[in-house]
């Protein structure tokens, strides 16, 4: 019997236990690549390649041709008999996953559309070489993605340079990530063969690029000749070996005057570009471009860009846009503030500029360099703007997985962001009010049996906006102004970065850098946030007064999610007082007791008095005395 018992007991914490959100976090086991603490462990590896790339743009049938040799090296403990190579311009092809399902635009929230189609147009790349050490290697396409069959072994510590020659048509609309208007402006990105990640956790990462989930990418070394009629300007990441070749002595000498410069110096003025336009200067010139330890790289040119430039701690700050472009006259300054705001918040920007450029794609990113449209409304001009620069942190130089975790990138940077807008705004009603769009988001996106946790792959999202870029950001917000409170969470989250700079993060990596400098465990919070979709109803039950100088206050947890409780008490003297309660209060169960040891009377109680918590039923977090 008493054996028995001593079963029944066990059997019953068991089941408790299973449904507790306090149990641990089912995490991969931490191992000498990736350590139990979330740093790089002392086995840490990462593949490289580096890219020595030859370009010619014809602009009369906005065809562009390549030579390339990719140089990878397999630090890899593991031999490789073939690589996958991402050719992400099939997208465009007519067998691509994307043309097959006609996929319709995705929709974000606010009215903005992405098409991740060309619009009807009919492209893709076509590789006319892929070869090593002269002989040309078997490769299998499959959509935008391309498995090439090595000769031998490529061994554990050994590299290979692949020579690749290639073609394609840029398209008119490029899928909202690169592009080009006529043949006066062109936005390039997603170019290049490039080679896909091999890690530790999954191997090769051949996910298809569909549109959704922008890319994961290996670190390495640019060296780019483009060839272009030598009326064009070129905007690019990497810094230019050739400038005498390249820039007017005119525009050499102002951009002599940018370093140290507040204030944008106009390096091609209004009335310049207005010029350029209407003239055709016969010939081409090659600009000669380097970039060390990016994940990618992007260009723009055009014979009609206005340029201002400025600097800040010794980078130098370019917007590139063009004489119609309202109103990037300011667009020099919000670059400026954002690479600022972001360095000294997050950790110093790594390269020597920062560029964006004003034309059709509705907001890109790649190292360097961003491609933002011209918006009427400043707000949102600064938002887009800062957005596209917050990438260069997540993630240009956190390398996570946006194939997978959009929310480590699209997330951590709306996060970001809004710290972003609040600086720049400040003082002003949207400066002071920008971070409550969240919980707004929540009530219109969170919809229960409709909602996906934000580990769904972006691919498998339906609704992006939230499940990407707003609800990751809620939920930093939480952790930072509920949870850890702010100089510990900004302290974990600069040494994620740290930590993580120029590296590939999982997931469990950032949980764990997160529990190790906070001191915390955090299971429960990742658990609601990025596994479920829990949602969180804290509710005043009763209260009641104890003796001559005790009240209790009756507290419920009545979802899934626990968050710590702040507690607003309204007296009878008309003084109020507010109690936070932490987190360990939900440790045995849904009800907590909350003992106010104070001889005066409660006449009423709040929950969540600043309403900083997405609760669902706010009408039980209110009680009061009837009068
Ligand atoms: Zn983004």
């Amino acid at each position: 019997m008493i054996a028995l018992l001593a079963v029944t007991t066990l059997a019953l914490q068991q089941s408790v236990a299973d449904t507790s959100p306090f149990r641990a976090l089912a995490l991969p086991t931490p191992t000498r690549v990736r350590s139990a603490s979330g740093a790089p462990g002392p086995l840490y590896w990462q593949q490289e390649a580096s890219y020595r790339i030859q370009a010619t743009l014809d602009t009369a049938t906005s065809l562009l041709t390549g030579t390339e040799t990719i140089h990878y090296v397999n630090h890899s403990p593991d031999s490789l008999t073939f690589v996958w190579v991402q050719i992400e311009q099939n997208i465009f092809a007519k067998n691509s996953i994307t043309y097959q399902l006609n996929q319709p635009p995705l929709h974000f929230a606010g009215g903005a559309v992405f098409d991740f189609t060309g619009k009807g147009f009919i492209g893709g790349i076509t590789i006319d070489r892929f070869g090593a050490g002269g002989k040309a290697l078997t490769r299998t396409e499959d959509g935008t993605m391309m498995r090439v069959d090595l000769a031998a072994p490529l061994a554990p510590g050994a590299a290979i340079d692949f020579d690749v020659a290639w073609h394609f048509t840029v398209p008119p609309y490029g899928g909202g990530r690169m592009g080009r208007v006529g043949n006066r402006l062109y936005e390039i990105g997603q170019w290049y063969p490039r080679m896909a990640v091999y890690d530790d956790v999954h191997g090769w990462n051949p996910l298809p690029y569909i549109g959704a989930g922008e890319f994961y990418l290996e670190y390495g070394d640019f060296d780019v000749t483009l060839t272009l009629p030598a009326g064009y300007l070129v905007a690019a990441t990497g810094t230019v070996l050739n400038p005498e070749e390249v820039w007017s002595p005119e525009i050499r000498q102002r951009l002599g005057q940018v370093k140290g410069a507040a204030d944008r110096v106009q390096i091609v003025t209004k009335a310049e570009a207005t010029a350029n336009a209407g003239k055709r200067v016969a010939g081409t010139k090659a600009w000669h471009l380097t970039a060390t330890n990016v994940r990618d790289f992007a260009w723009a040119a055009s014979p009609d860009f206005r340029w201002d430039a400025s600097s800040w701690n010794g980078i130098q700050i370019n917007t590139f846009y063009r004489p119609s472009a309202a109103p990037w006259e300011e667009a020099n300054k919000m670059a400026r503030f954002t690479i600022q705001h972001f360095s000294e918040t997050w950790g110093m920007y790594p390269w020597p500029h920062a560029t964006t450029v004003e034309g059709l794609i509705e907001g890109m990113e790649y190292p360097m360099l961003t491609f933002v449209p011209a918006i009427d409304k400043r707000e949102d001009q600064f938002w887009v703007l800062m957005h596209e620069f917050g990438h260069e942190w997540f993630p240009m130089t956190v390398g996570s997985d946006e194939r997978r975790y959009p929310w480590m990138d699209e997330g951590f940077n709306t996060f970001i962001d809004y710290g972003a807008s609040e600086g720049y705004f400040k003082g002003t009603a949207y400066g002071d009010t920008v971070r409550r769009e969240l919980l707004t988001d929540y009530t219109i996106s969170a919809v229960p049996g409709q909602e996906q946790p934000l580990i769904t792959k972006p691919v498998e999202q339906r609704d992006l906006a939230w499940g990407a870029y707003q609800k990751p950001a809620l939920m930093l917000t939480e952790l930072r102004d509920a949870v850890l409170g702010r100089e510990t969470f900004e302290r974990a989250m600069r040494e994620y970065v740290r930590r993580w700079r120029f590296k590939h993060p999982q997931p469990a990596d950032f949980f764990r850098t997160i529990s190790d400098m906070s001191g915390r465990d955090l299971d429960w919070f990742w658990r609601e946030w990025v596994y479920s979709t829990a949602r969180l109803d804290q509710a005043v039950d009763s209260v009641r007064a104890v003796g001559k100088d005790s009240t209790y206050v009756y507290l419920s947890n009545r979802a899934q999610m626990v968050m710590p409780v702040t507690l607003e008490l309204r007296y009878a003297d008309g003084s109020t007082e507010v109690k936070p309660f932490p987190i360990e209060m939900w440790n045995l169960g849904d009800r907590f007791v909350a003992r106010v040891a104070t001889p005066k009377r409660v006449v009423a109680v709040t929950l969540d008095p600043r309403s900083v918590y997405p609760d669902v039923n706010r009408g039980n977090n209110v009680w009061k005395t009837t009068p």
